[in-house]
């Protein structure tokens, strides 16, 4: 048995306490069993990742295909992109190193499954709301995750607002209590608040009922740099507004212009728009958050129940609970129509809060990861600027 081996061995126990040999413990690994995955060391990782190899392309991600960010506490900035490997801190503390290849397969098995970039054929129904991927997690465990995740984004947008090119808008739509708000939150605990905007869509005023419809939302697309966040955003535009036709007459449009296919037409507007923001460097992650029926009745009935939660809840959500067939066709004609590989949907399963709250930042951290961003390289001018600057202050008693 090698050192690495042995070190699995000492921190590594299964379910009964004993201690797990690296097969048990990659097993482990596999079967998800997250509370014990909170304790292995990336040699475990590496070593499941390597077995996952084997599998058949194309396979349905399975819950062991899911070890980010466990056993990563620290990823190295330094290491960042230009690498081919990324040095991390293990949960036993100890520097290791693990191709970023494989970093990224990792998050890509968080994601794959819940990203539509092609509309064509899409059914909600295709999609389960109550999906972990098979992963059981103790609630302080997920806290655990999500805080290295947010870690990561938080490192991401720090080179994102320094190269001061590319931008991040982040579209969240839901029906309610499908937790949009906790997501945001967490997702985003870490990130700087100078780089970030996050932007609540609710009824329009009189003034951006004055303006075509997109007006409203284009002025707060987010500037170079920076992360935008949009909780409900121009998809209310054909949902809510599909959904309760007389929104669409308040919008003053001449009604010559509204015909038969006034939806498929803003569809199309929208794809368009989409289009041209992601021509201009700005990245779209678009984020359905899919919640059940059933769940939806459970969240409401928390919210009457609890006090400290009372305030959360309005009737008008139990009015709206009345058309969620109609709301569910309308989302998915927004996803057909509006799914493409510059701006994809994410569908992610929204009854399990933190999984939720996974995969959304597995998902903005592999897209940021992805574009391999670095801070900007300073010239030989400023150089010279920089050393002047030195010697100023040195000279200062
Ligand atoms: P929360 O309930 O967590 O506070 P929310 O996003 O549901 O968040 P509300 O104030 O409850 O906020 O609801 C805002 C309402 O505004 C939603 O019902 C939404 O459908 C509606 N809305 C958003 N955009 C438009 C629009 N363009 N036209 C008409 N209604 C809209
Ligand atoms: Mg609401």
């Amino acid at each position: 048995m090698d050192a690495r081996r042995h070190r699995i061995f000492a921190c590594a126990k299964d379910r009964a306490g004993r201690p797990a040999s690296l097969e048990t413990a990659s097993h482990e690994v596999h079967a998800g069993e997250a509370s014990f995955v909170g304790r292995v060391d990336a040699a475990v990782l590496t070593h499941a990742c390597r077995r996952r190899r084997q599998r058949e392309p194309g396979d349905r991600p399975s819950p062991h295909d899911v070890p980010w960010p466990v056993s990563m506490r620290t990823l190295s900035v330094a290491a960042h992109g230009r690498q081919s490997s990324m040095s991390l801190t293990a949960d036993n503390g100890e520097e290791a190193s693990m191709p970023r290849k494989e970093i990224l397969d990792a998050l890509s098995r968080y994601t794959d499954p819940f990203r539509v970039t092609d509309g064509k054929g899409f059914r909600l129904k295709d999609f389960d709301p109550g999906d972990t991927l098979g992963l059981k997690m103790d609630k302080e465990e997920a806290v655990e995750l999500l805080q290295r995740g947010s870690e990561w984004l938080a490192m991401e947008q720090d080179i994102l607002y320094a190269q001061d090119s590319w931008s991040l808008l982040l579209v969240f739509q839901a029906m309610d209590a499908a937790g949009k708000d906790g997501t945001i939150k967490h997702v985003m605990s870490r990130v700087n608040p100078q780089g970030c905007d996050v932007f609540s869509f609710k009824q329009p005023s009189s003034e951006e009922l004055a303006h075509d419809f997109l007006w409203r939302y284009s002025r707060k697309v987010p500037r170079r740099g920076h992360i935008g966040i949009f909780n409900r955003s121009y998809y209310e535009e054909v949902l809510v507004v599909r959904v309760h036709q007389a929104l669409l007459s308040a919008q003053k449009i001449p009604p010559t212009l509204i015909g038969k296919k006034v939806w498929d037409e803003r569809l199309d507007d929208i794809d368009r728009f989409e289009e041209y923001l992601s021509r201009q460097g700005v990245i779209i992650l678009k984020f359905y958050l899919n919640l059940s029926y059933k769940e939806q009745k459970k969240r409401f009935m928390d919210r009457l129940d609890k006090p400290n939660k009372n305030w959360k809840f309005s009737a008008s959500d139990v009015r709206e609970r009345r058309y969620w067939n109609d709301y569910m066709q309308a989302y998915e004609a927004a996803i057909r129509g509006t799914a493409t590989p510059a701006a994809p949907w994410f569908v992610v399963p929204a009854d399990n809060k933190w999984f939720t709250r996974l995969v959304v930042a597995a998902a903005i951290v592999e897209t940021l990861e992805k574009l391999d961003l670095a801070y900007p390289k300073v010239t030989s001018e400023q150089k010279k600027d920089l050393a002047a600057a030195r010697e100023e202050l040195k000279a200062e008693s």
